[in-house]
């Protein structure tokens, strides 16, 4: 924050659809500033699959500074299945984003909003509001850039599990199940893992029972990961938060944006001690890129993530109260069902599901 409650917000809009989802957003944001005790200065930075193949830089060190300076960091989405680095993976900055930034909570809430229309046929699937938190530093993304290839025979990727990273993520967790038993949740948290199988898990969930301790007024469950991804279609109205590792979290939080609609409508945030980057779950899809048939809603909810994440750490309730005020829009619009997204087989692209949310606000 520079002066007089002016954020400054590092705009990354990334590939694909990501730069016509943020375009649909920043507007949104300046609706709610309008009259407010807040204002945001908006300044976007190059990055991504198309920056590499224009320039040879994935993140130039001009952005990384830039998303290091600002007061939060608001991400489209970044990749492009042709662009690739010389060894075959994919132009992916958000990760390295989060190992420089240290972001180590993956925030992936799915809520049913009402009037979108739900896979699962049960009618108790309208209560779904989970959040699955995942650890975004280590675990088996640590091996990534350093697995190995012996001689066309054997490949190995190892799992890292740290007692510094799965203290703070497991604590984050529970930090926030305590928040959202104040809105009325049941202050759950199932940590996920496979602690029959590996050390690495065992530990995990070791380290889990040893923070659960600290949040007696928390319920601290256990649940293999299996398990859990057939629970999370036969009842996933019974979680709340789910701390896992990062892989495990990366495919759950997919499963979960898939309960409650699909990936145009989870939102997502990567969060630090010192960081916050807020971003849609899903990629640049290049396959609608360029046809303005990308659902903003994953973007315009991860802003209000923005938005509370902001109140919190500056002591700031108008900014809060403007996330509900996204948030009342969004449901405002998708309860009428005068909008259905192109996604879910209906005729509204970015530019009028955008219009729809900003005449609710
Ligand atoms: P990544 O690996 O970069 O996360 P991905 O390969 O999982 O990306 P996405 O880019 O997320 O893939 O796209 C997966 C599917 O979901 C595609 O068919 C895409 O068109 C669709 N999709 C993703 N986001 C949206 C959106 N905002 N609106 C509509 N459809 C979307």
């Amino acid at each position: 924050m520079t002066s007089s409650s002016t954020f400054d917000i590092c705009v990354l809009p990334g590939d694909g659809i990501g730069v016509e989802v943020i375009a649909a957003t920043l507007p949104l944001l300046e609706r709610v500033a309008q009259g407010a005790p807040f204002s945001f200065r908006f300044g976007e930075h190059p990055a991504g699959a198309q920056h590499f193949r224009a320039s040879g830089e994935a993140l130039p060190r001009d952005t990384l500074e830039a998303a290091r300076r600002a007061d939060a960091i608001l991400f489209g989405a970044m990749g492009w299945p042709e662009i690739r680095y010389a060894d075959g993976t994919e132009i992916a900055p958000q990760l390295d984003l989060r190992v420089e930034l240290d972001l180590y909570a993956g925030v992936r809430p799915a809520r049913a909003i009402p009037g979108v229309r739900l896979p699962l046929a049960d009618p108790r699937a309208k209560d779904i509001d989970l959040v699955v938190v995942r650890e975004s530093t280590e675990g088996l993304f640590a091996s990534r850039g350093k697995g190995v290839i012996e001689g066309d025979r054997e490949a190995r990727d190892t799992m890292v599990i740290t007692r510094r990273g799965s203290e703070r993520v497991h604590d984050f967790a529970f930090k926030l199940a305590q928040q959202r038993q104040q809105r009325g949740r049941p202050g759950i948290v199932t940590c996920v893992d496979k602690a029959n199988v590996f050390v690495s898990m065992a530990f995990f969930r070791k380290i889990f029972d040893e923070r659960a301790a600290a949040f007696p007024d928390i319920e601290a469950r256990h649940h293999y990961i299996d398990a859990t991804a057939l629970d999370l279609v036969r009842k996933p109205w019974t979680f709340d938060v789910l701390v896992t590792e990062n892989m495990f979290g990366d495919i759950l939080s997919d499963q979960t944006a898939a309960l409650v609609g699909g990936m145009g409508m989870a939102p997502s945030a990567d969060v630090g001690d010192r960081h916050g980057l807020f971003q849609p779950c899903h990629g640049s899809a290049p396959d609608i890129a360029g046809q303005g048939k990308a659902n903003p809603t994953a973007t315009i909810l991860s802003a209000a993530l923005m938005l509370d994440w902001l109140a919190d750490r500056h002591a700031m309730p108008p900014l809060a109260a403007a996330a509900r005020r996204i948030e009342a829009a969004v449901d405002a619009v998708f309860a009428s069902r005068r909008i259905v997204p192109y996604e879910f087989g209906g005729h509204d692209g970015t530019a009028a599901i955008a219009a729809a949310i900003a005449s609710n606000l």
